[in-house]
């Protein structure tokens, strides 16, 4: 899934500048939904505040 298509679902939510890394499921009807694979679960979205949130690093840093 393009990184575009991975933001419109939610685009505010944490999830997607999330170190974690998240991971992107498309359902067979086409909606996305966001796996946290810290939590082990799809958190209740959009996620705006999150204890395990840790910023993922800018590429080539
Ligand atoms: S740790 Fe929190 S912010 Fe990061 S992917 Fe999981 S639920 Fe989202």
């Amino acid at each position: 899934m393009s990184a575009a298509g991975q933001r419109a679902a939610f685009p505010d939510s944490l999830c997607h500048s999330c170190a974690a890394p998240p991971r992107y499921v498309t359902s067979d009807r086409g909606s996305i939904f966001i796996y946290c694979p810290i939590f082990k679960r799809y958190p209740p979205q959009p996620v705006h505040a999150c204890t395990a949130y840790a910023p993922r690093p800018e590429r080539g840093a």
